[in-house]
């Protein structure tokens, strides 16, 4: 008989989604592996907003979700446009060109509610409307982003939180400092095991099933080189130091397919001085995404994109790497205080540069080029204005004239003393290249058939996304195959 029923290697989002998963699927014995310590357990999870994007027809679809939110939030109700799927679809296919797996991702969509609910009703994660990542008050109205609208009460914390709780509770043992270091295979190939680094020795645990779900290498700066080349090696890691591709390494060499964009990662504009890794008690608080409403400045003192072609949370995901790959690795966002009050509140982790003219705060950036910089926030200014008026809840079309570089929406002059700058880099959030699964979320190899007793889920997935993403589409992607994995790894 083997050890466990099954294996879960990871222990975000995913696994637990997994885990659970396989318990309420019959699965008796469901064993988690946690390479890190129990006080850096959870992962990217962990270090995440929680928002989860899904697809809705009808506003009343929310009340499951948050039966408390127009009592809280007066005018929820009204203020909510439906997101059906066809809208997640269009999304999903607009910010991968296309190249999001017709198959992977159609599930994604077609489960994302049911999903969601899943995670709130047999996952006990308590829900809020997340106002303070993408809701905008317009006079006494809030502006909800469409169809990311619900996150994890106390954001990654509390997803993160309540995922151990409720693991211990349906009875999954949980093994902290526990690294998954390879696959067991038998003659035939099917996966019987993981070969573990324990706090104190190496050992071999035995399953009928093994669900991967540890993350992708975002945290490996080596494979970053390799993969993603330069100057990624340098990025600054948005979460866990624990995501080194460890799963990923030990699929392939049980013959595990790799797919996806293996050059491509998810990455967001963050505070330029911000630590290497993830910081527990910052979390997400790193990001700095009201560029739409300022102007971004590289050291050469010159635009180098359209700040606002669509929300934030259409372009976050994509121009973090756009700003790491600017020379010197990081730019300014400059603001005026006509828009002070639209600053996401993680701006408030930081203190900004501060000035009376344009002039006086860019002497006090670190920009090479000055006055190439002076002259590129007046011409700004001389270019904006055009079109209109101004409205930050919705593509108000206010934008530039006759810049080689336009601003599309929400281009107002910077005009209203004080000015102030930030200096913002690019921060790696995870890596887009994966395994290849099939709707069941196993794991294909090389000649495209299911290696026996494998399952890959989070993270790991392949192929789902390229280039960008549309905010909040990890947590809720990796709780849909973490769900389908722990199911079917139950039925093994
Ligand atoms: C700052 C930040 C904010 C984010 N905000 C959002 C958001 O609001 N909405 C959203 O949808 N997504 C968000 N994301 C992305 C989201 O966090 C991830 O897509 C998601 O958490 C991935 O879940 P996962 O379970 O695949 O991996 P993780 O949560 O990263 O879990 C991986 C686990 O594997 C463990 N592990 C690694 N190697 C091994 C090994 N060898 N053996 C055993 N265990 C191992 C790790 O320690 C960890 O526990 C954010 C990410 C970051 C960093």
């Amino acid at each position: 008989m083997p050890d466990f029923d099954v294996i879960v290697i990871g222990a975000g989002n995913a696994a637990f989604a997994a885990a659970v998963s396989a318990r309420k699927a019959g699965a008796n014995k469901v064993l988690v592996l946690e390479k890190a310590t129990e006080e850096e357990r959870g992962g990217n999870t962990y270090f995440s907003g929680g928002l989860l994007r899904f697809a809705f027809d009808t506003v009343e679809q929310l009340h499951r979700l948050v039966p408390d939110a127009e009592k809280d939030f007066p005018g929820f109700n009204a203020g909510i446009e439906a997101y059906n799927k066809d809208a997640f679809r269009a999304d999903l296919h607009r910010m991968t060109d296309g190249r999001t797996d017709p198959e992977l991702s159609e599930l994604l969509i077609n489960e994302s509610y049911n999903t969601v609910c899943w995670m709130k009703e047999v996952g006990r994660i308590p829900m809020e409307p997340a106002l303070s990542l993408g809701g905008v008050r317009v006079g006494n109205v809030i502006k909800w982003p469409k169809g990311a609208i619900i996150r994890a009460v106390h954001e990654g914390v509390g997803l993160s939180e309540h995922w151990f709780e409720t693991a211990e509770h349906e009875g999954v043992e949980i093994r902290y400092e526990s690294a998954a270091r390879s696959l067991i295979q038998d003659a035939r190939g099917r996966v019987t095991g993981v070969t573990v680094q324990g706090p104190d020795k190496l050992y071999d645990v035995s399953a009928k099933a093994v669900v991967l779900a540890s993350g992708g290498f975002e945290a490996n700066q080596a494979w970053r080189a390799q993969y993603l080349g330069r100057p990624w090696d340098h990025a600054i890691v948005r979460g866990t130091r624990h995501n080194q591709g460890d799963g990923l390494r030990m699929a392939i060499e049980a013959g595990a397919m790799q797919i996806g964009q293996w050059s491509g990662c998810h990455a967001t504009p963050i505070n330029a001085e911000a630590a290497p890794y993830g910081v527990r008690n910052m979390t997400d608080k790193t990001n700095r995404l009201s560029y739409p409403y300022g102007v971004m400045v590289n050291l050469e003192g010159v635009r180098f994109i359209d700040e606002a072609p669509d929300f934030q949370f259409f372009t976050y995901a994509k121009y973090g790497g756009i700003l790491l790959n600017q020379p010197g690795g990081f730019i300014y966002q400059f603001f005026d205080k006509k828009v002070f009050h639209l600053l996401e509140g993680r701006y408030s982790t930081s203190v900004p540069l501060e000035a009376d003219t344009l002039e006086a705060l860019v002497d006090q950036t670190k920009i090479w080029n000055k006055d190439r910089a002076k002259e590129t926030l007046l011409g700004f200014n001389r270019a904006a204005g055009h079109g209109g008026p101004f409205n930050p809840g919705e593509l108000d079309g206010l934008h530039t004239k006759g810049l080689a570089v336009p601003k599309t929406n929400w281009a107002q002059a910077l005009d209203t003393p004080p000015f102030r700058a930030y200096p913002v880099t690019g921060g790696i959030t995870f890596s887009f290249g994966g395994l290849k699964v099939d709707t069941k979320a196993r794991v294909l190899n090389t000649g495209w058939r299911p290696i026996p007793g494998l399952y890959c889920c989070g993270e790991m997935v392949g192929n789902l996304f390229h280039g960008n993403y549309p905010g909040g589409s990890g947590l809720t992607s990796g709780a849909t195959f973490g769900r389908i994995a722990g199911a079917n790894a139950a039925g093994e």
